[in-house]
């Protein structure tokens, strides 16, 4: 028997919880354990976080998404794979 174990930490990456420099001062945090990444992703969405497509961002629940004229932020859609 195999026990597979996929582990996300999720750290809020808006602007309040990031301050204005690049290191983390106070982040939302959450952590999510499943069976792949599509699973922690769908339990993480399901409470509210918003994970962008590339996989490189996240937003705890009521957190601000920042929008970025030369980026499209989408509505954080996540697939399975
Ligand atoms: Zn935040």
């Amino acid at each position: 028997m195999i026990a597979a174990c996929y582990t996300t930490h999720l750290y809020c990456d808006c602007r309040e919880c990031k301050g204005e420099t690049s290191s983390y001062i106070n982040p939302e945090f959450g952590e999510y354990i499943g069976e792949s990444w599509a699973e922690t992703a769908r339990n993480a969405r399901q409470d509210g976080w918003r994970i962008s497509k590339d996989r490189e961002r996240a937003y705890a629940p009521g957190h601000k998404i920042p929008r970025r004229n030369n980026e499209k932020e989408s509505e954080t859609e996540v697939t399975d794979g």
